[in-house]
C-alpha cells in the first residue's frame, strides 16, 4: 500500500483513500470492501463503525456537495458512490465477505468480480459423502449443524487470515448452501 500525494493539494495519502487529509476527493484505487471501509477482515463486522465510515462517504461524496466540483471530481465521485455501495451491501453476505477476505490477501486492489472460482479447492471426499448422504437422509438440525460448523471453520479462518482455509471454506459453504436451499423447497 504505497503513498502518494493528492492531486489538489499536497498532503501524502494512501493509494487506497477516497478522501485526503484536507478533505479533497481522490481517485482511489481498490475494489475491495474491507479495504475501502479500512477494516481487517472479519465475519464479525463493527456495524456502528461501518454504517459510520459508509455515511461520511456519503456526505462527502454527494452531488449536493460538488455543485461548485470540477468535472473531474465529480466523475471520481459518481464512481466511487457505486463502488462503496456495492462494498457496503457485500458486507452483509457471508459468501462475499470470505471472497473478499481472498482478494484482500491476494492482492488488495481487487474487487469481488475478479473473486476467480478456479481458487476454489476441490473438497476431500469426507466432506463430499457426508453431503451426500445429508441430501438423501439429513433433518434440518443435521444441516444447520453442519452449517454452524462449517462458518466457525470460516470465521477461525479468516481470524488468522488463512488464505488456504478461507477458500477451503468457500467451497464448503457453496455445497451447505445448497443444501439448505433444498431442504427449504421441500
Ligand atoms: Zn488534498
Amino acid at each position: 500500500m504505497s503513498d502518494i500525494n493528492c492531486e489538489q493539494c499536497v498532503v501524502q495519502k494512501s493509494t487506497y483513500t477516497v478522501v485526503c487529509a484536507n478533505g479533497h476527493i481522490c481517485p482511489f484505487y481498490t475494489m475491495n470492501p474491507f479495504v475501502i471501509f479500512q477494516m481487517t477482515p472479519t465475519l464479525n463486522i463493527d456495524r456502528t463503525l461501518l454504517d459510520q465510515r459508509y455515511f461520511a462517504f456519503q456526505r462527502v461524496l454527494h452531488p449536493d456537495k460538488l455543485q461548485d466540483a470540477s468535472v473531474q471530481i465529480k466523475q471520481w465521485a459518481e464512481q466511487h458512490i457505486s463502488q462503496i455501495n456495492q462494498a457496503y451491501k457485500a458486507l452483509k453476505d457471508i459468501l462475499l465477505i470470505a471472497k473478499a477476505t481472498v482478494l484482500y490477501l491476494q492482492n488488495p486492489t481487487l474487487g469481488l468480480e475478479q473473486f476467480s472460482d478456479k481458487d476454489i479447492p476441490m473438497l476431500d471426499g469426507d466432506f463430499l459423502s457426508n453431503i451426500v448422504r445429508l441430501q438423501t437422509q439429513g433433518t434440518p438440525e443435521d444441516i444447520a449443524e453442519l452449517y454452524h460448523q462449517v462458518i466457525v471453520g470460516l470465521d477461525r479462518s479468516i481470524c488468522e487470515l488463512s488464505l488456504a482455509g478461507v477458500l477451503s471454506s468457500i467451497a464448503q459453504l457453496t455445497y451447505v448452501e445448497r443444501l439448505r436451499k433444498l431442504i427449504q423447497e421441500i
